[in-house]
């Protein structure tokens, strides 16, 4: 930044390494003060009348009926700035009792977990890597689930997300447009190379996967587990979350 120096410069003193040094300790320790004082979640802490959640319906192939999960926030330092929503408890319910058993195991370490206090995000990774040895399944809109817990690893993250705690990967302008405009010359592409081949059969095959926004044709996108990734110019590029190997 520059600044414009009006006044005739009087005197000067030049900050020696030792005094930068301390200013910077005290700034540091004012910090850890302040710290030390917020409220933090541990096990000691006792767990409040009311807590505010969230629940979310989980639907998959697996099952006909559906698995809602509950998490409910312990809200810290509640009124100041520093206010924070911590996961405090989990709850799964559902009509299907097949897993039962393992579902409420999960829940109590999953709860445990969250009233130690810290960071609990590192779970949400443990859980979505889980591969069901059966194969896992597709979503409604191409997104691929290896497993019922990852599922549960899943609907976490959005609640973390919710909250502030994970920081959400939302798409910027600039990515956004990057990817409408990929979708567009792939789409006027397809369309080319239709009217060429004037092949009935794959018009019907388009039509088939109308329950995902992406390309029938789409590749299984390795970042973000969607089938969305397109190939042009001999790189494939994700139309869901922009990942790309081009260039
Ligand atoms: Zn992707």
């Amino acid at each position: 930044m520059a600044v414009k120096i009006e006044k005739a410069i009087v005197g000067y003193k030049v900050i020696t390494a030792e005094e930068k040094a301390n200013q910077e300790e005290a700034a540091q320790k004012a910090i850890e003060e302040q710290q030390d004082t917020l409220e933090k979640v541990h096990e000691n802490l006792d767990r409040p009348e009311l807590l505010l959640g969230s629940t979310y319906k989980v639907k998959t192939p697996m099952s006909e009926h559906a698995l809602y999960i509950t998490i409910n926030d312990i809200v810290l330092n509640e009124g100041t700035e520093h206010e924070q929503r911590h996961p405090y408890e989990i709850f799964i319910n559902s009509k299907n009792m097949e897993h039962f058993q393992w579902v409420l195991a999960l829940t109590r370490v999953i709860s445990a977990v969250f009233r130690k206090g810290g960071d609990a995000i590192f779970m949400v990774e443990e859980l979505k890597a889980v591969f069901d040895p059966k194969g896992g399944y597709f979503k409604k809109g191409g997104k691929f689930m290896p497993s019922l817990v990852a599922e549960i690893g899943e609907a976490i993250e959005s609640h973390m997300k919710m909250i502030g705690l994970i920081e959400s990967d939302c798409l910027d302008a600039h990515q956004k447009k990057l990817i409408a405009d990929k979708r567009k010359e792939y789409d006027e592409r397809q369309k080319q190379t239709m009217a060429e081949e004037v092949a009935p059969a794959s018009n019907e095959a388009k039509n088939d996967n109308s329950s995902s926004a992406f390309p029938a044709d789409a590749q299984l996108c390795n970042k973000c587990n969607v089938k969305a990734a397109i190939l042009m110019d001999g790189c494939y590029t994700c139309l869901n979350c922009g990942d790309s190997k081009c260039g």
